[in-house]
């Protein structure tokens, strides 16, 4: 009864002080003068102004000098700009880039380097929240989650609800991939192939989605994957898989992200009205060997449906990128790389065991050859993609790092090189800002907690030297990083060999 009057006297207080906040702190931080650059729908009207952060919350945010009394740590912003935590709605932190369980297994002392390691990768280029769009157990989560500095894990359960024997469980030996798939989705059509100990009952999309909700994820991960790179023609959802996943995320508050990155996925995808696409549509089947510039009339009524739709479009161009960076051994030998990448990680990448992926996906192949299939790929990416950003399609932020056992696609640094290839596209800075921060938040259901600079949401933010509404290598240029509401140097956060 006390604390609601004490609670009362206060509020009558302040509501009676209309110019002046006072603010008591014991664990904050006052961030002053500063050009704040955020948005709730997108527009952007950058100010200059004070934030005030109390524990891990932002508590004032205004163009006026807030009033503060106790203790608190003082940042003075003159110059610098700040803009919400970035986030990443396509990760993948269970892996080791670049190796496969027997790699591991071989090199104990890398992976234990790489793991301990990319938590701090992902902050040091600015991305404090991860959607983690694949199985993920409960000891990975809390070996993140209780670490003294980490960014906000978001995920989607034990395993994708993937159709059985469909993609992406095709990659494990039929002995083990219905156990590493426990969400996976039971299909009349492959009774044959799936071990009789599963019950239909409990693969159904109500069972599954069920599962997913009960080990606290934000989306469920589907996937409409027919095959690529010679693969044997995998078993696809049918339209009343997919509508029932869509009926069952809904009903349980969760986010339907679907894998597809072909006409014949957006399509089908569009068609049925899924949240959100994993990918972009870069694989035009038919139309392949189409010129660069020019947007065959399937694809234009596909993306159509998605704008139409506002389905959450993933463009994912690094997982070109970063296939084709295998190709030039030099990638690795990019300074930035050193900055997230444990050195002897980085050097084992470049011995005979280290390339095994590189052989794998190259052999037959001379380097120029590479470049002119992947750029043709790519262009057709970069293209769809420019013609949903100029018609406000809904873009979404998301990497897929690593989209295979690559390292091409590092912590962190994939998420800064994507922003980059997304402004190659011809994406605006600031549909490319608010693409990783308040569309993310928006369309994952998070945006009463992150994706902008708020009073009340979490204080996650990044403090920069350059304005990422004029430069895209303001992304580069992040001085601090906040984390619910600790400020880290940014060089702290970088590898220390
Ligand atoms: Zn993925």
């Amino acid at each position: 009864m006390k604390k609601a009057i004490v609670l009362f006297i206060t509020i009558m207080a302040l509501s009676c002080q209309e110019t002046q906040e006072l603010l008591n702190l014991t664990h904050g931080v006052y961030i002053s003068n500063i050009t704040i650059i955020t948005s709730e729908d997108g527009n952007y009207h950058p100010y200059n102004g004070h934030l005030v952060i109390k524990n891990d919350s932002i508590v004032y945010v205004d163009k006026k000098k807030p009033t503060l009394s106790g203790t608190f740590e003082q940042i003075d912003g003159t110059g610098k700009y700040i803009i919400p935590g970035l986030i990443d709605s396509h990760v993948h932190i269970t892996e080791v880039q670049g190796m496969l369980p027997h790699h591991m297994e071989a090199n104990p002392e890398l992976a234990k380097q790489f793991t301990s390691q990319m938590p701090n990768s992902y902050l040091y280029y600015g991305f404090t929240s991860l959607i983690n769009l694949g199985g993920i157990s409960n000891e990975q989560l809390t070996a993140i989650n209780t670490l003294p500095i980490h960014p906000d894990i978001y995920h989607t359960g034990r395993s994708g609800a993937s159709v059985a024997n469909g993609y992406p469980m095709n990659f494990a030996p039929e002995q083990y991939r219905f156990e590493s798939t426990p969400n996976f989705i039971y299909m009349e059509s492959q009774a044959a192939h799936i071990p009789d100990k599963y019950d239909p009952a409990d693969h159904t999309p109500k069972a599954v989605v069920q599962r997913i909700k009960n080990t606290g994820a934000i989306a469920v991960k589907s996937y409409y994957e027919s095959g690529f790179r010679g693969m044997p023609k995998l078993p696809v959802p049918t339209k009343k898989i997919m509508n029932e996943l869509i009926s069952e995320s809904h009903a349980n508050d969760l986010v339907l992200t679907v894998h597809g990155n072909s006409l014949e996925a957006h399509s089908f995808l569009a068609d049925v009205g899924v949240d959100v696409i994993a990918h972009g549509l870069w694989n035009w089947e038919t139309y392949r060997d189409v010129p660069l510039d020019s947007l065959p009339l399937e694809v234009k009524q596909t993306l159509d449906k998605i704008i139409e739709k506002q389905i959450g479009y993933t463009p994912t161009l690094t997982v070109l990128s970063g296939e084709e960076a295998l190709a030039d051994l030099a990638f690795l030998d990019q300074p930035e790389l050193q900055k997230v990448v444990p050195k002897k990680l980085l050097d084992w990448y470049k011995t005979e065991e280290g390339q095994w992926f590189a052989k794998e996906l190259f052999i037959e192949l001379e380097t120029g050859e590479v470049h002119k299939i992947y750029g043709n790929i790519q262009a057709h990416a970069m293209l769809a993609l420019k013609y949903l950003s100029d018609r406000n399609a809904l873009l979404l932020f998301g990497t897929d790092t690593p989209s295979a056992p690559t390292y091409g696609n590092q912590p962190g640094h994939n998420g800064y090189w994507e922003l980059q290839l997304m402004k190659e596209a011809g994406v605006p800075l600031d549909k490319i800002l608010s693409s990783a921060t308040i569309n993310n938040a928006k369309a994952f259901h998070l945006d009463a907690n992150i994706g902008s600079i708020k009073t009340g949401k979490k204080a996650n933010m990044l403090i920069l030297t350059k304005n990422p509404l004029l430069d895209i290598e303001a992304y580069n240029a992040i001085e601090h990083v906040m984390i619910g509401g600790k400020l880290v140097t940014r060089e702290d956060l970088a590898v220390k060999n």
